[in-house]
């Protein structure tokens, strides 16, 4: 657990969340600003800044995958977007790794 971490907050129960789906390893929860039908946030319950972070690690790496793919089982989702912000540049504003998985309307590619 990083101090000052608010999804490590959030794992920890400290702050309150929407539960969505948890495993050993992985916790997901509700965003509060839904871009999307279904909008979750799956997280490490362990500590990594970002998925270059992440990456380092690569069994924390595929078990935060296995946790994406038990999410969208449990939710029936054979259609998801999963997003990794990396940075602030690019909108990350919560530095604990998190994919967005977001369903339920269409959406184009490339993104806007
Ligand atoms: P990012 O901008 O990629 O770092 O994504 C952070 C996401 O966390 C945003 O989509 C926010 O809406 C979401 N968020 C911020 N605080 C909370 C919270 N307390 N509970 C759930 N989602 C949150
Ligand atoms: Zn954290």
């Amino acid at each position: 657990m990083s101090s000052d971490c608010l999804f490590c907050a959030i794992v920890a129960g400290d702050v309150p969340s929407t539960k969505l789906y948890d495993d050993e390893f992985t916790y997901a929860f509700a965003d509060t600003n839904p871009q999307a039908p279904v909008h979750a946030l799956v997280v490490p319950r362990e500590h990594f800044t970002d998925i270059a972070d992440l990456g380092r690690d690569g069994s924390a790496a595929g078990r935060l995958l296995a946790g994406i793919r038990g999410f969208a089982a449990q939710e029936g989702l054979t259609d998801f977007r999963t997003v990794f912000n990396t940075g602030a540049g690019v909108g990350q504003s919560v530095f604990h790794v998190h994919a967005h998985v977001l369903a339920g309307r269409p959406m184009g590619w490339p993104p806007g």
